[in-house]
């Protein structure tokens, strides 16, 4: 079942701190009375039993580059799928996806990641820092904990995360190269890791590296409905509320959340159907 998880942690931000807020906002957002709770595919995502809350981390250490932060965000995203549940993160900024993935690559050794960003967070370090948000996708790829990394939308790719791409075998599709759906078809588990800053700034502004030219969020969600394969988990990451406008940027995070819900929602209950 989803398990939505809130990640307070924005220590790893290179520019600006915000999205450990992001939780509590996004949550709000999702049950506003603005709208309802049915995903496009025709799930009711706020039907009770539909996912579980399992609340916010609590984080005793918020010292930078802290190992204590990552191995409390392993054991908690690990003791989820130990019940069998498939963890939903709201971070924070994307530095979380790193331990959240050192819970998920021994479980699911056949796991592909889709990566939705307008950056491949691919750094091998950044000014001084190897969990810095721009590096997550590095220690994930030489960790191997996942088998494969498409990442969706880039539209910042220089030298060095070009090597690094090649040196691990990344898939990148930039922005420039979209739609592309067929690329989005996989047998294996899926984890998804959508960077809010994908969107192109106009649409979502409540973000804190601006990147113009990027996706609408008619565009996202086709993507993420294109997808084919077993949903294990998920992460919604660098929503920075005090960057946002009238709570613009927490209305499409939750949309892009219901969606994802109502994704795996939907794709749990076709192979239940199928089996029977
Ligand atoms: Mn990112
Ligand atoms: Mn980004």
């Amino acid at each position: 079942m989803p398990t939505l998880l809130g990640i307070p942690l924005d220590v790893n931000s290179s520019y600006l701190r915000g999205p450990a807020g992001a939780p509590e906002k996004i949550r709000e957002a999702l049950r506003s009375d603005a709208s309802n709770q049915w995903s496009e595919l025709g799930i009711d995502v706020g039907a009770a039993g539909a996912f579980v809350d399992a609340g916010d981390l609590q984080l005793s250490n918020l010292r930078k580059q802290s190992d204590l932060d990552f191995a409390e965000i392993k054991g908690a995203v690990g003791a989820l799928l130990e019940k069998g549940a498939s963890p939903v993160s709201l971070g924070g900024d994307h530095s979380v996806t790193y331990p959240i993935l050192k819970a998920f690559g021994p479980r699911y050794p056949e796991l592909t990641i889709v990566h939705f960003d307008a950056h491949p967070d691919l750094y091998d370090e950044f000014e001084g820092s190897r969990v810095s948000h721009a590096c997550p996708f590095a220690r994930i790829m030489e960790e191997r904990l996942a088998k494969g990394l498409v990442q969706i939308g880039i539209r910042t790719l220089n030298r060095h995360q070009r090597e690094q791409a090649e040196k691990f075998g990344v898939e990148i599709v930039q922005m420039s190269a979209l739609p592309a759906y067929d690329r989005l078809k996989f047998r294996g588990p899926i984890y998804i890791s959508f960077d809010m800053d994908v969107l192109d700034p106009a649409f979502a502004p409540g973000i804190s590296h601006h990147e113009p030219g990027g996706m609408t969020v008619r565009e996202a969600i086709a993507h993420l409905h294109a997808i084919e394969g077993t949903i294990v988990g998920a992460d919604i990451v660098e929503y920075n509320p005090e960057r946002d406008i009238a709570g613009m940027t927490a209305t499409v995070a939750a949309k892009i959340l219901k969606e994802i819900l109502g994704k795996m929602i939907a794709t749990a209950k076709a192979a239940e159907e199928s089996s029977i």
